[in-house]
């Protein structure tokens, strides 16, 4: 059956996997992905997500063992990053509404005062439920959970013993086992400065996955100023830390996604260092405004820069 293309967790999806995609296959995997979008999802009211987010300040909410668990390692790279990646940023998603039909700038003082409800320390779970410990409070999955996705396709495929397959959840890519020719796999990163129309870099892995967070995804403009939606925690505005777009590679895609959101946050020196010094397993490309290229040593080895306005550092 040829690869298959549909809406889900908010973006387009594709699914290929190549010589071993049957029907049911493909349906399972579309199945899947559906079912994490109905736990996770803030904008389902049906999730367990939303129910966790409406009993904030009231009481602790039962969620599942995977809701639980991506939770946990939200909370570890919230932990490791300095809060720069933080599940509890909702209150400052909503209020940004980017990515919505009516995006604004807030006011300062509206901004200033969810700072204290993005607090990620103020989660508290106990092995089966999720508790927010103040009204106002919102868990947003929005940085991870197509990570996790991308894993639980890949992992339904492998299950079934698909022996490839490419997964793409609106840039959240995972290339898995080896091409049929034995050549590694090429994924592409898009150039941030064009919506993403061409290509600015290109990576060679065996099997993996390659994540990247940008602000030319998700943004609106207001007096000639882009805001986009990956919101620095400690100030409550879009970060700018001059990044235009932060890529890590590895194997485990819920990581790569949380940390992608992490290192645009951190900007290119921290974001590299986090990367280095706590995940040393993983590999992480930052394009920045300035139009350099830096990374992590070894992915230099793989990574082709594509445009000769991009300059290695
Ligand atoms: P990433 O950098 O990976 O993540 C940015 C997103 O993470 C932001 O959009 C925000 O949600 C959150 N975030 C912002 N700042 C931080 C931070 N500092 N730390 C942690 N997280 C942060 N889109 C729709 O339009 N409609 C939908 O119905 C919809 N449903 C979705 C359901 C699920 C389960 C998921 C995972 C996503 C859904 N989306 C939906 C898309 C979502 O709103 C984001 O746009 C998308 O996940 C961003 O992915 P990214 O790779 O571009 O950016
Ligand atoms: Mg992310």
């Amino acid at each position: 059956m040829p690869p298959q293309t549909f809406v889900a967790l908010g973006t387009v999806c594709s699914v290929n996997l190549y010589e071993d995609g049957t029907e049911a296959l493909y349906r399972r995997i579309t199945e899947r992905l559906r079912q994490i979008e109905g736990a996770f999802s803030v904008n389902l009211p049906s999730s367990e997500v939303s129910a966790v987010n409406r009993m904030a300040g009231i009481a602790p909410v039962p969620v599942s063992a995977e809701v639980l668990a991506v939770l946990e390692v939200a909370l570890a790279v919230a932990e490791k990053s300095g809060g720069a990646f933080n599940p509890a940023v909702g209150p400052l998603v909503a209020l940004w509404g980017v990515g919505t039909e009516t995006p604004a700038v807030p006011d300062a003082d509206a901004i200033r005062a969810l700072l204290p409800l993005v607090d990620y320390r103020k989660i508290q779970r106990d092995g089966a439920t999720v508790f927010l410990t103040e009204a106002g409070m919102r868990l947003d999955f929005g940085g991870i959970a197509k990570g996790y996705a991308a894993d639980e396709a890949v992992r339904v495929a492998a299950d079934a013993g698909v022996r490839r397959a490419l997964i793409d959840l609106g840039g959240n890519i995972y290339v898995y086992g080896k091409k049929a020719d034995g050549t590694a796999w090429r994924v592409g990163v898009k150039n941030p400065e064009n919506a993403g129309a061409d290509l600015a870099l290109q990576v060679e892995l065996a099997s993996g996955t390659v994540v990247t967070s940008g602000r030319y995804e998700r943004f609106f403009e207001q007096d000639g100023i882009r805001y986009h939606h990956i919101i620095d925690p400690a100030t409550g505005y879009p970060a700018e830390r001059g990044v235009l777009s932060a890529t890590v590679v590895g194997q485990l895609s819920l990581l790569a996604d949380a940390l992608s959101t992490a290192a645009f946050v951190l900007g290119k020196e921290k974001g590299l260092a986090l990367l280095q010094n706590e995940y040393p397993d993983m590999d992480a490309l930052i394009l920045t405004a300035d139009h350099r290229a830096a990374s992590t040593p070894r992915i230099r080895q793989t990574a082709t820069l594509l445009r000769g306005d991009y300059k290695w550092e």
